[in-house]
């Protein structure tokens, strides 16, 4: 590129670049008696530019007009006339303008197919160079028609030499076969179909030039390739593509994901073309410093060679996004999206919020006085917590910690804290079921040291009666109560608080991001409130930098001693009498047992049946014991009333639909058995086996499967290799994607990004995290970097708004 001449702005194009280069180039040959040395060699780096052919022409166009101007006076109007048609290229926005264009500009595209495109995603030329291959053909090592060999698959190019259709009874039905032969000069090959070709079947023509791929196998004397792949092949086709060695046809060839309706061939005749006229205009955006250190190549010529990979290039790595052209496109997109969050980070740090004292008697006795010593995590977390609570900006922490590490007590304290300074907190979660419970082991544990711990608290979910709701809903308004628990009933409009300080958000991945943002907004004052996420589900490093990458984060990495590990155990259909066997032996140690039916919405009536079944059958079969039923379909009270009487141990066996999947504790309860475990999720099967083994007993976790797919044989495998809460995540975002771990499907599929793969491209995120907050850190707001500003706006912003808390 252009060396030497004036320096290139950093986020700008190859054609700006070449642009500023014509513009200097211009000023010397105006002021100067000097040669056109300069004007020449500007002139030739933007004629190799990959920028549409107009542009190329009016600088051609300056050229000539400058070389005609015989005085000096002449030179300098047709120069400084020259240069204020070039200046306005400089500016980020004419680039921006070109790459949002419809694809309707395009030569060969009328209004029809560009709406095809349109329909499929692809609006502007920018898309469709986004648009990468996910495989390429390997062309560089065509075979020859007499090297094919029986059994080995292969590639060659050949001329049809005739076709032939027929009739034929195969298997009792009529069906067609089509026959054809192909050549080279050195030998030919049979090819036939079984099945109709479609559009395709027309172009088997004899004379037709194909590149043809399929295993090739014999029959008879001769060898033939059932279904080959066929493809025909122009002469312009082949001469044009930019890695193509004419002499032999010999190319990496991109093949693109199916766009429905769309000839691949006109795909990629398309993107060539986009390809020759615009890839020069898209800016690159990481910090130099990046670039150079990984070796990287410029915007344009990495997106050209995406597309077309060099006649060296090693394809694996290509279909992996591994290269290095692949690397630069990944980091682009992955920097701008976290300095988006980086700086929605910085923006909420600065944000008013409620700066609370912590260093008061009763804040902190509030640690020593819980019924236990904290663990050292335990400990951690709290004083990251109080730290951020004394600041006079909002907390925005995401607390995890795997199931029964002891995230109630940091919450708890966390409330002590801010009902110290005469403030309200609220917790949210996910059911009716678990805010109850949260709400109880509060209670019990404010109840180790009421003077210090004791709280004003409310309960408030769909289920509490009308009365009862109006009273806390009146008592939050009075600032009557302290710590507000309930499910998304706190969010209601009626609901308003006197003074919401703390917005705690459990089990985070069951609420859509809307529903934190609405918590968090409850509060009255401009001060936005502190907010605290938990999650049991941990949530791997690379998706909490992106999905929760606008919060801090806190780990409880260690749980209470004296825990050990529930054993899990996979058991099917035919197993029922160890299943049996397993409740016997634990219920003959006092031990209670729970076994968990699947409550699927669309089955909701088959469920509930085979739970009530089977309820009725572990009755008959241990007329001995105790046993019962708790489902959703149960009013509050009756489900209440059961499960305390089975946290009393007054129930031996408690059969349930998934109500009691997240955060019961009941450490008596050392059996857990998941009937159609098949049918759970990853995130629940771990919640359910946390169940167990929270007291001094081990626990056992029987998963009962009764069929399922792939997937759900992958869930299974994870709960037999693991305990551990990380590797559960791990698995699961491997199993389903970031979209749906994330569960912000409801609101959008935010973190939409073009190229980028949070499993994949794991080790990028943290690459361009890194040069985020490095950028940050030294620009705060961008405000020196107004192009890139613009860049991470038009990007992100719309879809980030959707995480803003506060
Ligand atoms: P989580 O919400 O993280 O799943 P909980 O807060 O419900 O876990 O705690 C699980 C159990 O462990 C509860 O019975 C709780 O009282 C107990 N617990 C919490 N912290 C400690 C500790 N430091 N030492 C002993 N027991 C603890
Ligand atoms: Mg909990």
């Amino acid at each position: 590129m252009a060396a030497a001449g004036p320096r290139a702005v950093s986020g700008s194009n190859a054609f700006e670049e070449a642009s500023l280069g014509l513009v200097a180039a211009l000023r010397s040959v105006a002021s100067e008696d000097g040669t056109y040395r300069e004007l020449r060699r500007a002139c030739a780096s933007f004629e190799a530019l990959a920028v549409p052919e107009d542009l190329r022409a009016e600088v051609r166009a300056i050229a000539l007009q400058l070389t005609a101007a015989k005085t000096l006076d002449a030179r300098e109007r047709v120069a400084d006339d020259a240069r204020a048609r070039i200046e306005p290229w400089l500016r980020p926005e004419f680039s921006e303008s070109l790459l949002a264009r419809p694809l309707s500009v395009l030569s060969g595209i009328g209004p029809k197919r560009a709406q095809t495109f349109s329909d499929r995603g692809l609006h502007t030329i920018e898309d469709i160079l986004f648009y990468l291959p996910t495989r390429y053909d390997d062309r560089r090592a065509l075979a020859q028609i007499c090297d094919l060999e029986v059994g080995r698959r292969a590639t060659f190019i050949g001329r049809i030499n005739s076709v032939d259709f027929k009739s034929r009874r195969i298997k009792g039905r009529g069906r067609r076969l089509l026959e054809a032969v192909i050549n080279d000069e050195t030998g030919s090959v049979n090819l036939k179909w079984f099945r109709a070709l479609g559009s395709l079947e027309k172009e088997i023509v004899r004379g037709g030039v194909f590149l043809v791929t399929g295993d090739v196998k014999r029959y008879r004397f001769a060898m033939e390739i059932v279904h080959p792949e066929m493809e025909r092949i122009e002469a312009s086709e082949v001469e044009g593509a930019p890695a193509a060695d004419e002499a032999t046809h010999r190319s990496v060839q991109p093949s693109y994901p199916l766009l429905e309706g769309v000839p691949p061939r006109t795909v990629r005749r398309l993107i060539r073309s986009v390809l020759l006229s615009y890839s020069d205009l898209v800016a690159g955006q990481l910090p130099a410093p990046l670039v150079e250190a990984r070796k990287l190549p410029a915007v344009g010529p990495a997106l050209r060679l995406v597309h077309a990979p060099d006649l060296h290039a090693e394809l694996p790595d290509y279909e992996e996004f591994r290269s290095p052209a692949h690397e630069r496109l990944l980091l682009e997109e992955l920097y701008l999206l976290q300095l988006g969050l980086a700086l929605r980070r910085s923006a909420r740090a600065r944000s008013p919020g409620i700066a609370l004292g912590i260093s008061g008697e009763r804040v902190r006795a509030a640690p020593h006085s819980l019924p236990f010593t904290l663990t050292s995590a335990q400990q951690r977390v709290w004083d990251e917590i109080g730290r951020d609570l004394a600041r006079p900006h909002p907390m925005n922490r995401l607390l995890q910690g795997d199931v029964g590490s002891g995230k109630t007590a940091v919450a708890l304290l966390a409330a002590v804290a801010v009902a110290a300074n005469g403030r309200q907190t609220a917790l949210m979660a996910p059911t009716e079921l678990l805010a109850e419970q949260h709400a109880r082991s509060l209670a019990a544990l404010m109840a180790a040291s009421p003077r210090v711990l004791g709280l004003r608290l409310g309960l408030l979910t769909a289920s509490v009666s009308r009365a009862q709701a109006s009273e806390v809903i009146e008592a939050l308004a009075a600032g009557a109560i302290d710590l507000v628990v309930g499910t998304h009933a706190l969010i209601q409009e009626k609901v308003a608080y006197a003074d919401l300080a703390l917005a705690i958000i459990d089990e985070q991945h069951r609420f859509g991001v809307l529903q934190r943002a609405a918590l968090a907004g409850a509060a009255s004052g401009v001060e936005s409130p502190h907010v605290l996420v938990m999650t049991a589900t941990p949530i791997p490093r690379t998706l909490a930098l992106t999905g929760y990458g606008d919060l801090e984060l806190s780990v409880i990495d260690e749980l209470p001693p004296g825990r050990t590990a529930s054993e899990t155990i996979l058991m099917q259909s035919g197993d029922g009498a160890r299943v049996m066997e397993r409740i016997r032996d634990a219920t003959s140690r006092g031990e209670q047992v729970y076994v968990v039916y699947p409550l699927v919405e669309e089955s909701e009536k088959i469920d509930l049946r085979s739970a009530v079944e089977s309820s009725e059958q572990i009755a008959r079969a241990f007329p001995e014991l105790r046993v019962d039923l708790v489902h959703g379909r149960l009013d509050a009270e009756s489900r209440e009333r059961i499960m305390a009487s089975f946290r009393r141990g007054e129930i031996d066996i408690l059969v349930a639909t998934t109500v009691i999947e997240v955060g019961v504790d009941i450490p008596n309860a050392s059996l857990m058995i998941v009937e159609h475990a098949e049918r759970f999720g990853l995130a629940q099967l771990h919640q359910l086996r946390g169940r167990v083994g929270r007291g001094a007993v081990a626990g056992t976790c029987l998963l009962v499967s009764r069929g399922g797919g792939k997937e759900a044989k992958a869930r299974l495998a994870a709960m037999l290799r693991t305990n551990d809460g990380f590797e559960i995540a791990d698995a699961d975002l491997e199993i389903r994607g970031p979209g749906e771990f994330l569960g912000t499907r409801q609101s959008g599929e935010w973190v939409d990004l073009r190229l980028a793969d949070l499993v994949r491209d794991a080790a990028m995120v943290e690459v361009a995290r890194d040069a985020a907050i490095a950028t940050i850190e030294r620009d705060g707001g961008l405000v020196n970097s107004p192009r890139l500003r613009r860049a991470v706006e038009a990007h992100w912003s719309e879809r980030l708004a959707l995480l803003e808390v506060g």
